[in-house]
């Protein structure tokens, strides 16, 4: 008679998960804590998905695989990234884009509180927890309801989405509030801590979230950081999403929707209409002012070129 051994993770899970959340108002150290039993719950839940594939796969090293290990709890588990890969290769699951990208943050502040001081604020949090859980939960309902690993009457699952939709009305009643006070401003950027679309940007030195309700340090890097795929562009020889920036010359000028541009340094938002690109021999095409019709638009390289050819 062959036995299984029962991990009890989808159990775990969701006790990691609802502990968290029910949790998350504690003042400081136990917010922290908050985060990563979040990060361990949903780890555990898709662990699971993995074991039922087949048991040595939630070993991050396949070859050490050993069922007393197993049992003893000694072994390297599957990382993040692994973990993920194999459920989309092995096991065709298939995960929203999104729902990935909220994992990866929730993964990177993970790590944040054991390295860096922790300075998230339960508000913060709850936005991103919010957001986060949109695109989790429909995932738990078809991938791990609707197959049979976690009961359709499941208690704490319930409580779980109560939780949230207590968050969530929290959250959307804040964006209201705030929206008034950003409606006469002339761009509004993604914030990189809480994830909302609540930042007043002026300059590098000055970009004040009114979600947060303070100035984002090192805003210009954070930005780039979670929200400019400078990757893929290499990887897959598309267009820079970041310029040179007509002003300040720093490659942080960025375009936000095909019309619209901002310098992520020293904060002048051009649109499409106020630029062109320089047709000079030495630069390869700059973005630059458009100036009057009648003149020819050369960046300084070019001009200086001229100059002394
Ligand atoms: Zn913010
Ligand atoms: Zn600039
Ligand atoms: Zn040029």
């Amino acid at each position: 008679m062959s036995y299984r051994i029962s991990l009890n993770l989808v159990e775990n899970g969701l006790n990691f998960i609802s502990k968290s959340i029910e949790t998350i108002d504690k003042p400081d150290e136990d917010l922290k804590y908050s985060l990563i039993n979040l990060h361990a719950g949903i780890q555990l839940l898709l662990k699971e998905m993995l074991y039922q594939e087949h048991w040595s796969l939630i070993f991050q090293n396949v070859e050490t695989a050993d069922k007393n290990k197993l049992k003893s709890g000694d072994f390297i588990s599957v990382n993040q990234d692994t973990l993920i890969k194999r459920l989309q290769k092995i096991s065709g699951i298939e995960f929203d884009e999104q729902l990935l990208e909220k994992m990866d943050w929730l993964r990177k502040e993970r790590n944040k509180t054991e390295h860096y001081h922790f300075v998230v604020t339960a508000d913060v949090l709850k936005s991103n927890i919010v957001k986060l859980f949109t695109y989790f939960i429909p995932f738990i309902k078809t991938e791990m309801i609707e197959t049979g690993y976690i009961s359709s009457d499941d208690e704490r699952f319930y409580e779980i989405q109560d939780y949230l939709n207590e968050f969530d009305e929290y959250v959307s009643e804040r964006l209201e509030l705030i929206q008034s006070l950003l409606s006469n401003k002339e761009i509004i950027l993604q914030c990189p801590i809480c994830n909302q679309e609540t930042i007043e940007f002026t300059d590098e030195t000055d970009a004040f979230c009114y979600f947060c309700d303070k100035k984002i340090e090192n805003f210009t890097e954070q930005y780039i950081d979670s929200f400019v795929d400078t990757y893929s562009h290499v990887m897959d020889g598309g267009e820079d999403p970041l310029n040179e920036c007509p002003e300040c010359e720093l490659e942080t000028f960025l375009c936000l929707d095909e019309y619209q541009y901002v310098c992520l340094t020293c904060g002048v938002k051009p649109t499409q209409d106020d630029l062109t690109t320089c047709n000079g021999p030495r630069c390869n095409g700059k973005l630059i002012y458009r100036r009057d019709e009648d003149v020819a638009d050369f960046c300084g390289y070019c001009t200086d070129y001229f100059k002394h050819a």
